[in-house]
């Protein structure tokens, strides 16, 4: 046991125990366990879904350094956060990435860490993370029709997408999930061959309804393609699902396997299945604010006590308010719906 090693509040990094109460609990009774880590608001590409052509991204001397990261993310765990995701922006063009992962994974209490990627960057980067002690990887890739790819992100880039698809596979992550945006007008004859790429390739798909968080009065219920509609594309054309046997009821995804037994599907069904009452997440922004929702208005700036001297006991307690004043849930169906003044890029999905 190490005796330099701070008690923090009620809970004692000395032996890495955390009790129950201890937990990042909000008022719902929901723990705490995943942190989302948004390393850069910066990205290579323009998916119209998730930020404007042009657009004033963060000065870099607001981004948290590595070490602040690394500090917020080791007082997290010693309240009970044990899986890390980091994402962005896009995440791969913050410099030395794969040292990020490696000072992360070196965290008592932290089991794993993801990273949710554009994929134009990740040929080059996947051994390295690998070896960096990343498991998890998630690429985005919204349609298999390399026009309709520039249709949607405004750049090129499709062939190096599937290339850093095909590279982390070889170097062993397994699986390499795929998430598609689910729009309609656009999805519709990308699942099929999405999906089909998915299982020739051992890879997981998944399907993300569109979620307003995008620029002011662009997002439309209307123009978001169901779960359900989604579902009855893959059972006409590829063939019969059925729900997952080992679905995480904490998970996000509802996961589904085809009767073949060839391959599994998830349904990030936010819109017409909000899952906030199993929400375990909160999410630290590029330039250090603490967020208890993806659609928080309100913010904790875990910056400004990073920078101002503050004890680890500060952040801790400033973590727990956090927590504490989470909302039941997002009511994007609701009328009281209020968009959140950033943009997905600058929150970090
Ligand atoms: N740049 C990386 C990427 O695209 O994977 C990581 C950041 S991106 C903001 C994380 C995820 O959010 C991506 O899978 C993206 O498709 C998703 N996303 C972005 N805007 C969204 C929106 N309006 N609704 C739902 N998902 C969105
Ligand atoms: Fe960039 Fe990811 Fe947003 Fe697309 S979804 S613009 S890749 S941050």
């Amino acid at each position: 046991m190490n005796a330099s090693l701070p008690i923090l509040g009620a809970f004692d990094l000395r032996d890495g125990s955390i009790a129950a109460d201890d937990r990042l609990i909000d008022s719902f009774g929901r723990v705490h366990n995943n942190l989302r880590i948004s390393v850069t608001d910066r990205c290579n590409i323009r998916c119209s879904y998730c930020m404007p052509e042009a657009v004033a991204f963060m000065p870099r001397s607001d981004l948290l350094s590595f070490e602040e990261i690394v500090r917020f993310a080791r007082v997290a765990a010693g309240l009970g956060i044990d899986k890390i995701r980091l994402t962005g922006g896009e995440p791969l063009v913050r410099r030395d990435l794969p040292k990020l992962v490696a000072m992360l994974a070196e965290i008592a209490g932290i089991k794993d860490i993801g990273l949710t990627t554009n994929g134009i960057l990740l040929a080059d980067l996947a051994a390295d993370l690998w070896n960096a002690g990343l498991r998890r990887i998630n690429v985005s890739l919204d349609t298999m029709n390399p026009a309709k790819f520039v249709e949607i992100t405004r750049r090129p880039g499709f062939e190096q997408v599937i290339e850093g698809i095909l590279r982390a596979r070889q170097v062993g992550f397994d699986p390499v999930k795929i998430n598609a945006l689910a729009i309609k007008n656009f999805t519709e004859d990308e699942v099929i061959p999405l999906a089909e790429f998915a299982r020739s390739n051992g890879l997981e798909i998944r399907f993300i309804e569109y979620m307003p968080l995008d620029e002011v009065g662009r997002w439309r219920r209307s123009m978001v393609l169901f779960a359900a509609d989604i579902l009855e594309i893959l059972t006409k054309g590829i063939g019969p699902l059925a729900p997952a046997a080992d679905n995480d009821p904490r998970a996000p995804a509802l996961d589904y396997v085809y009767a073949d037994g060839r391959g599994r599907v998830g349904m990030i069904a936010s819109v017409s299945r909000p899952f906030c009452m199993s929400c375990n997440r909160i999410r630290l922004t590029a330039d250090g604010k603490l967020r208890n929702c993806l659609f928080a208005v309100e913010e904790t700036d875990v910056r400004a006590l990073l920078r101002g001297g503050e004890r680890d006991e500060s952040i801790a307690l400033a973590l727990r308010a956090s927590v504490a004043g989470k909302l039941e849930g997002h009511e994007i169906n609701s009328a009281r719906f209020v968009k959140p003044d950033r943009l997905m890029h600058s929150i970090g999905g």
